[in-house]
């Protein structure tokens, strides 16, 4: 089977140094095995998307010297796909109306015994009523369903996780998908088989996985690579005033050179 990748970033900043590390490293898996490496722009948050984020980041990643397969996809574009797989979901009856605003939840995790960082299932058994609310996925009732659901990383076989992070919200009141749906049904569409990001998503590959076996799409391999630290150890993405590709970019810095440079790990 041939190989596809992708990088998929959410248009609501400029990308950094980490960003180029991780576009590069699934540039590279596809490009090394002679496979597709697809650019999809992950802009289901309307409030916080912007169009000339976008037109920065095919800018830095021409200006790093990658290529890329056929058509950007946008999310923003796909929103009725989304809507049809939550709808599976919710008939498949592993969705629940949550209608807690953000400081009861807040309040509901404070409490002082046993405080865990999940959502504590409130609306799990209330009644339906006509207010604004989120579909949260029944996590121990979809697990439940599922036969096997460990993955690969790098090979490694990893047991799922996902039950420790509960009843996850997979639509919002402001919007129609949340990010783990539309990655899993996008990737799948795609054809995408070696998923290349960072480890700050290692977790969220447990969810994707469950929602992978609910909707019965095919399963890539997972490949987590490490994050881009700074010589202080601090996450490039994080620390205070790295410059972005953009004004890199701009400031005419050679892009194919610092592309050589992550690859032969001078940076980071
Ligand atoms: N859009 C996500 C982000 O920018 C990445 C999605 C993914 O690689 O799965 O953090």
């Amino acid at each position: 089977m041939s190989v596809v990748t992708r990088f998929a970033p959410s248009p609501t900043g400029r990308l950094h140094m980490g960003h180029a590390f991780s576009a590069i490293l699934a540039h590279d898996f596809a490009r090394e095995r002679g496979g597709r490496f697809l650019l999809r722009i992950e802009d289901i948050d309307g409030t916080r998307s912007r169009p000339e984020h976008v037109a920065a980041i095919v800018a830095d990643l021409r200006w790093l010297g990658l290529t890329w397969d056929g058509e950007i996809v946008f999310q923003s574009a796909r929103l009725d796909v989304y809507a049809a797989a939550l709808a599976r979901l919710r008939e498949m009856r592993l969705l629940y109306r949550c209608y807690c605003t953000r400081a009861e939840i807040a309040e509901a995790l404070s409490a002082p015994h046993g405080a865990v960082a999940v959502y504590p299932g409130t609306c799990r058994h209330v009644a339906e009523r006509d207010a604004p609310h989120c579909w949260r996925l029944d996590m121990a009732a979809a697990m439940a369903r599922c036969g096997d659901l460990s993955w690969t990383d790098h090979g490694e076989t990893v047991a799922n996780a996902a039950l420790a992070q509960g009843d996850i919200v997979l639509a919002r009141k402001d919007a129609p998908a949340s990010y783990h749906l539309a990655v899993t049904v996008d990737d799948a569409a795609q054809g995408v088989t070696d998923v290349v990001r960072g480890r700050d998503l290692f977790e969220a590959t447990h969810v994707h996985r469950v929602l992978q076996a609910l909707l019965g799409l095919p399963v890539p391999r997972w490949w987590h690579h490490a994050l881009l630290v700074g010589e202080d150890g601090a996450r490039l993405a994080k620390r205070h005033g790295a410059p972005t590709l953009a004004v890199m970019r701009e400031a005419g810095v050679d892009g194919r050179e610092v592309a050589a440079k992550l690859r032969a790990g001078v940076i980071g």
